[in-house]
């Protein structure tokens, strides 16, 4: 780790070692000051003591050396010898006092006096030393003066004894004048602990609880996911460094946060927006409270001022451009495209990456052509050719868009119009721009169902079969039924052929439906022949599909049920449009002539608008010719069309076909047929298809069609 110029753990341990050496010497203070104190104490009253005895020895040895020098003077029994004795032993006592005393308050000079003035008395009465050996007599006399001289020393002593009192006032007031100096200097320590204790305190709040109470708090920003907030630096020490760690950490956090952000809502290849993002403006767009973009509150999918448009984008035959510039070529142009998608739309629009080949435009605030305007630019954007290693390319694209509207329940749904706007453009040729048509939309979703419930519509039993008599226009005489299929839709109640027939083609449904069709109008019919009343020979004709001709699977099938006994196939028609057998070529013919082996007949439906030449009909494996209602529709009046008819009638007696006109619905046409010699015919004039049980009664009845001439057909029924 770097040195810094500031470090808390050196601040700390100074300050510690500060209060500490301030506590340690409050303690030395107190211990030291209070013996020395003590001490001066115990020493003054020791002197004191001292002196006091000195001083009292000395006048106790005074007042017995002048009782005996008052008894030597009255020439009493003393022995000159002890009296001397006894003064060398003052004199001692003198000598000894001067060493105890000090010479402060003039002491050893008072004792000194005392002693001189001591001496000199015993002088003056002959008391001193080798006088005593002369002294005789009775000298009684002078007792008075030598005691005189006596007193003087004892006052001098006493003075002594006073300015001992004095320098023992003087030691305790000493004493007392120590004590205050060690008091203050422990309040001075004190004073100083206490001043460092809120010094560290000061800075232990500004340079520790400060900062980490900054630290915990860029902590819990950063939990939370606030990556931009910083922790400001108070000082360079190791919270600072702290500090400045947890700041660059934050930056880093922070623009990987805002490169994983990125990554997470932007094509990585194009830069351009993704789908994520795409979901997530369409979801706000349809927000209750969404933000208005111009700042005006609660715009919702009510509003009709401000309808956003979703314009998707696909670029045609881009799988081209990858065949032939590789995957690389592929992501250049993809990138060129986005650059100038991004030049058609302003600054509030979005334009995504859906993936592969597909872009998306949030155009915002579409009041009026926004979305057309967009879809324009885009066109003359791509006018210009694409320049991808050197090789020029002109790139169209396909675009389909969906505005949001009062109806339009939520992005999901703007998103599958715009999708299904752009499918339609895709079919309707290439660089092409649609908008959503809701028509066009319902039919496809209603188809879509259709689609799924055809799958279970046999298995389920709701197919239903209603037949229309074919009659002998000469006897009216009905000599055949049609077999028409319907469905029995759960929710959408009876559906004609024509509603899912084609939807069935699309599927392959139309196998199963077609041989249910085959074995349910065979069995059906063979039941009628053999009840009383119905012709023997009643035939059933049944519409094929060309697709259950060319699948070899369903021809098997077909083949199957005509195989099994009970259809009796010899009185089963096949009938197949012309038109069908023209597109399926070879295969068609061939396999009819399969089917005709188990006896069948062979009709060729809706003869006549399939614009097959007569040389095909040849070739035909057909006995009866069906000619459609359309030849039919114009008569009797109509010159030219009774002209085709009677051209039909002839090429059909002349290829030895039968002949059925179908859609008779008034006596006029009826009529004419007749004069023409037209074999059968059906149609709502003679009998409407029914169900069943409506057939099988009117066969029953053995009634002949034959309506008296000037009877038209009802509008609907037989
Ligand atoms: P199609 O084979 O030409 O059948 C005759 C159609 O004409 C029937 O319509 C019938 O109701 C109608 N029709 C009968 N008489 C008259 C009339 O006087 N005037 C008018 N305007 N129409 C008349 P439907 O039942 O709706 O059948 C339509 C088509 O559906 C049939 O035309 C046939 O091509 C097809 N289809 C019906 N059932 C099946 C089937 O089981 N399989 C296959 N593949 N197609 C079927
Ligand atoms: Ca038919
Ligand atoms: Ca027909």
């Amino acid at each position: 780790m770097p040195a810094r110029p500031r470090s808390l753990q050196r601040e700390w341990s100074r300050a510690f070692t500060l209060v500490l050496v301030a506590l340690v010497a409050g303690a030395a203070v107190t211990l030291v000051g209070v013996r020395v104190v003590t001490d001066h104490m115990q020493h003054a009253a020791a002197q004191h003591r001292d002196e006091s005895e000195a001083v009292a020895e000395l006048r106790a040895g005074l007042d017995a050396h002048e009782q005996a020098g008052l008894q030597l003077l009255s020439a009493g029994a003393v022995d000159p010898s002890a009296f001397l004795q006894q003064q060398k032993d003052v004199s001692a006592q003198f000598d000894a006092a001067a060493g105890i005393l000090p010479v402060a308050y003039g002491m050893r000079d008072a004792v000194r006096e005392a002693r001189t003035a001591w001496q000199e008395g015993l002088s003056a009465h002959g008391l001193w030393g080798s006088q005593v050996a002369s002294l005789h007599g009775n000298r009684v006399a002078e007792a008075p003066a030598f005691a005189a001289s006596g007193a003087r020393a004892r006052a001098l002593l006493a003075n002594v004894r006073r300015a001992s009192l004095d320098a023992l006032d003087d030691g305790v007031a000493h004493g007392a004048e120590l004590q205050r100096m060690v008091s203050t200097g422990r309040i001075a320590l004190f004073a100083l602990a206490v001043g460092g204790v809120f010094l560290f305190r000061r800075r232990m709040t500004r340079y520790l609880m400060r900062p980490v109470e900054g630290l915990y708090r860029g902590v819990v920003k950063l939990q939370s996911g606030d990556y931009s907030h910083r922790i400001s630096v108070v000082r360079d020490d190791e919270l600072g460094q702290l500090a400045e760690a947890f700041n660059s950490m934050a930056a880093t956090v922070h623009d990987s946060h805002l490169e994983l952000t990125f990554r997470a809502t932007h094509d990585p290849l194009t830069g351009l927006a993704n789908r994520a993002v795409l979901a997530e403006r369409l979801a706000a767009v349809f927000g209750p409270g969404a933000p208005h973009p111009e700042g005006k509150e609660g715009f919702g999918a009510g509003r009709s001022d401000h309808r956003e448009g979703l314009l998707i984008i696909d670029v045609d035959d881009f799988k081209d451009v990858n065949d032939s510039l590789g995957h690389e070529g592929g992501d250049a142009l993809l990138i060129q495209l986005a650059q100038r998608l991004r030049g058609c739309v302003r600054a509030h629009d979005l334009v995504a990456r859906l993936g592969g080949d597909e872009f998306a435009i949030v155009v915002m605030d579409d009041c009026g052509t926004a979305t057309d305007d967009v879809a324009g630019r885009i066109q003359d954007a791509l006018r210009d050719t694409f320049s991808i290693d050197e090789v020029r390319l002109k790139v169209s694209v396909s675009m389909g868009a969906a505005q949001r509207g009062a109806g339009t329940a939520d992005p999901a749904e703007l998103m599958r119009q715009a999708d299904f706007a752009m499918y339609m453009a895709k079919h309707g040729g290439k660089g092409r721009y649609q908008l959503f048509d809701a028509r066009g939309y319902d039919e496809m979703t209603f188809r879509a169902a259709l689609r799924a419930d055809l799958a279970t519509a046999v298995q389920a039993g709701q197919l239903r079969l209603d037949y229309q008599p074919v009659v002998n226009l000469g006897t009216g005489e009905i000599a055949g039924v049609e077999a028409l299929v319907r469905w029995e839709h759960p929710t959408l109640g009876r559906l004609g052929p024509a509603d899912f027939i084609p939807l069935a083609e699309e599927t392959g449904e139309i196998g199963s439906i077609g041989c249910w069709v085959l074995d349910t109008a065979s069995r059906h019919v063979a039941g009628w022949r053999r009840s009383p009343g119905t012709a023997g020979d009643l035939w059933v004709s049944v519409n094929l599909s060309t697709l259950q001709l060319s699948s070899d699977r369903n021809l098997a099938a077909l083949e199957r049920i005509l195989a099994h006994p009970a259809s009796q196939a010899d009185k089963v028609i096949l009938e197949v449009t012309e038109s069908a057998l023209a597109t399926s070529a070879d295969g068609g013919v061939a396999a009819l002539n399969r089917l005709k082996s188990f006896g069948v007949r062979i009709a060729i439906d809706d003869f006549g608008t399939g614009f097959s030449s007569l040389s095909t009909l040849a070739v035909l494996p057909a006995d009866i010719l069906k000619i459609d209602r359309a030849f039919l529709s114009g008569l009797p009046g109509d010159a030219p069309a009774t002209a085709m008819l009677e051209g039909i009638l002839e090429v059909a007696r002349k290829l030895d076909l039968a002949v059925i006109a179908e859609g008779i619905e008034d006596s006029g046409q009826l009529d004419l047929l007749r004069s023409l010699g037209c074999d059968m015919g059906q149609g709502f004039l003679l009998a409407s298809p029914s169900p069943s049980p409506v057939l099988e009664a009117l066969l029953a009845s053995g009634a002949l069609l034959q309506p008296p001439a000037g009877l038209d057909a009802p509008a609907n029924g037989v």
